[in-house]
């Protein structure tokens, strides 16, 4: 794509701008707009739609709305209570606006004659209408008005107090966009390609960067901005798509053969069958091995989904083709508990499983490095130790990583490392909004599996008080005594000065010596050594603990059916996500299990995101709607934490809200980026 010119037209230091000196060059450059593209891409926050506005007289009280009118009066009352007033009339009737603070400056804020936008909520004072600190935006100041904003759509910009000092608040700001559009809209190159524009009828580029700013209807405003939206989303899936094209191109990987029998003879010998969405997603992996080019898949599942198996299913089609394969998960408790599940399947049939992780015994170690070496271990399990210096293995084809959030791309660099080309797959239980998935994974294939194995029982789910703890464990008890098992959870290990929180260490004392007394109570927290842990670990699943105690150690991936109450105390500490993984610790077995999430926090609580996301737990079991409602909560840039990749901020997409636009963006590139190449570009 040619981007010379537009890029010329756009990347103009903003001081070259008609009407821009040093001064206003200045304010606008500490305010992000140091070039012309910045200055086009300074949208308007909001706008207002002068025929939907109510005229002051049909204004109800008690209401929030937006109002639009002049300001006839301004009024600096000093006294015990100084007050600001201002009355604002239009050609109906006038209301009185309040403000109990700021008053000089209010007063030398506005004119008589200015034109306000005012926000609020209107209440009846001594039989008058009035608003108390409404929010307000300058529509035109006084003298002025009917500029530039003839089709009733008035565009609200947000400006700092030294914008305005530069005149260029409101009309002025708007005169300034206007010079430029007209001056540089022009020359800006359109460098979407025709056949997309048509297709998706989107609005030329320079039309809707003159539409997003004065347009005439609010649907202009939509088609505007679904333009520019889209070009965010295309030129960033272009790019995926590009890298993803020139994975396919190298086509110098592995081409397995599909295995036509040891995956299913295993597979025949479990006493379940497999879902349709495991069959359909080992399907598109078994598929993509066949293909010479190096396989680069995400595995998305639900907790529960069952994807050990279609792990299961590509490392066993490695083996059947001579090769090995190797299966990391983050903690060695999940690589023991996938070590002793993939052992009991496979063994059977004579394929050797291992399990390797730091800290064993040197002799044994010894052993393993050379199994590994020589080939005899077929598959093996382990933590990152697997990816370590000095672990060769003879003909590594196919690696899995689990929960491949806790894994850093370096680590996974080297995995590729330990082999040549090989195929890897990535396993997530952390459900990722499709629209992230496309944008943090868009140069990776995906498989969802979008089906639980059946006769799953949803997890009753309920938010109490901490007040209620009595009988909360007193019901815990009662399903120990019928046989299941507690998971109890503290967000902390040692208490800490600043927030006031029950530690782990502290809840076990407590409910070993209340609330459950003569129950077997275990406790487990992340520092304790591995083989602590895994005793641990062992004796819950052997049922020889009927409560464990924990931090979120046991967050991901563990596997004990019996357990049918997950407590979560202090249950607004945690993310969305983090409470989603530990509710899919129960409901795994055929009993009833419940999650009970203890806070003190108040429900209703308005604009509380831990009360929004609490909430959200005990209305949805479904991970990905789970997954949506923290990218609303959260925002993208926060869903991945420390991210090594960093998604690209948007200024006018948005990802919660352009799935579709998102869908097409996707699609377009990847039929670009096939043309291309069919072209021989
Ligand atoms: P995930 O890792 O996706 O959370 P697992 O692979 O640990 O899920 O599977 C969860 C549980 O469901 C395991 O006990 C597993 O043996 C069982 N399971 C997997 N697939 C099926 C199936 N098709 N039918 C019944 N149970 C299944
Ligand atoms: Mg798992």
């Amino acid at each position: 794509m040619n981007q010379v010119n537009k890029l010329e037209a756009l990347e103009i230091p903003i001081e070259q701008v008609k009407g821009i000196g040093a001064k206003r060059g200045a304010v606008l450059r500490e305010t992000g707009i140091e070039t012309v593209r910045d200055l086009f891409y300074y949208l308007p926050r909001r706008y207002l739609d002068r025929s939907t506005v109510l005229s002051i007289d049909q204004i109800p009280a008690g209401q929030e709305v937006t109002l639009i009118g002049q300001v006839r009066q301004r009024r600096f009352i000093p006294g015990s209570k100084p007050r600001f007033t201002l009355v604002v009339e239009d050609d109906t009737d006038d209301i009185t606006c309040v403000w109990f603070q700021g008053g000089r400056y209010m007063q030398r804020n506005f004119n008589e004659g200015d034109e306000l936008a005012l926000s609020g909520k209107v209440e009846l004072f001594q039989g008058r209408r009035q608003m108390t600190h409404p929010e307000y935006e300058f529509v035109s100041p006084a003298g002025e008005q009917g500029l530039m904003h003839t089709g009733g759509i008035i565009p609200l910009y947000t400006t700092s107090a030294d914008m305005k000092e530069r005149g260029l608040r409101s009309r002025g700001f708007r005169r300034l966009m206007h010079g430029a559009l007209e001056e540089f809209a022009a020359k800006i190159e359109d460098d979407l390609p025709a056949a997309i524009r048509q297709r998706l009828e989107l609005m030329d580029l320079h039309e809707s960067l003159k539409k997003v700013h004065f347009p005439q209807t609010l649907e202009e405003v939509r088609q505007a901005r679904r333009r520019l939206a889209f070009d965010e989303l295309f030129n960033l899936q272009l790019r995926l798509a590009r890298l993803r094209q020139e994975r396919l191109n190298q086509a110098d990987g592995i081409a397995f053969k599909r295995g036509e029998k040891l995956g299913p003879n295993i597979f025949s010998s479990l006493p379940f069958a497999l879902t349709g969405a495991q069959l359909r997603v080992i399907d598109e992996i078994l598929a993509d091995m066949e293909r010479p080019i190096v396989m680069n898949r995400l595995l998305q599942g639900d907790v529960g989904s069952g994807k050990t198996l279609v792990a299961l299913a590509a490392m066993l089609n490695a083996v059947e083709n001579g090769y090995q394969a190797a299966l990391m998960a983050p903690t060695e408790i999940l690589a023991e508990q996938h070590y002793a599940n993939v052992r009991q399947w496979v063994e059977p049939f004579g394929v050797q499983v291992r399990y390797l992780v730091g800290g064993q015994r040197a002799a044994l170690r010894r052993e393993l490095l050379a199994a590994i070496a020589d080939g005899s271990a077929a598959i093996v399990v382990g933590t990152h130790a697997l990816i370590q210096e000095g672990v060769e293995y003879a003909n590594l084809g196919m690696a899995v990583v689990d929960e491949q959030h806790r894994f850093g791309v370096e680590q996974r660099a080297k995995l590729y490392g330990k082999g040549h080309k090989i195929d890897v797959l990535v396993m997530t239980a952390t459900p990722i909004p499709r629209t992230l998935a496309m944008t943090e994974y868009g140069d990776l294939e995906v498989s969802v599996i979008d089906e639980l194995p059946p006769g799953r029982r949803p997890v009753r789910t309920a938010l109490r008080r901490a007040d209620r703890r009595p009988r909360i464990f007193a019901f815990a008890a009662d399903e120990v005594r019928a046989g299941r098992q507690v998971y109890v959870v503290y967000p902390l290990i040692a208490e800490s000065e600043k927030m006031d929180l029950k530690s782990a260490e502290e809840g076990f004392e407590e409910l070993q010596g209340e609330l459950l007394r003569g129950f077997k109570v275990a406790l487990l927290h992340g520092q304790m050594d591995a083989a602590e842990k895994s005793a641990v670990m062992e004796a819950f699943k052997d049922g020889e603990i009927q409560v464990l105690v924990s931090t979120t150690v046991i967050e991901v991936g563990v596997d004990v059916p019996n357990a049918t109450v997950m407590i979560i105390e202090h249950a607004e500490r945690f993310g969305l996500a983090q409470l989603h993984q530990l509710r899919g610790r129960v409901g795994r077995g055929g009993e009833q299990s419940y999650c009970i999430m203890v806070t003190d926090l108040q429900s209703g609580r308005e604009g509380s995101d831990a009360i929004e996301r609490l909430e959200t737990m005990c209305m949805t079991q479904d991970g990905f709607e789970i997954a949506e409602k923290d990218l609303e909560i959260r925002g993208p840039g926060e869903i991945f934490g420390t991210r090594q990749s960093g998604l690209p901020e948007f200024v006018v997409a948005d990802l919660a809200d352009n799935e579709d636009l998102l869908r097409l963006a996707r699609r377009e590139a990847l039929r670009l980026v096939e043309e291309e190449m069919a072209a021989g570009e």
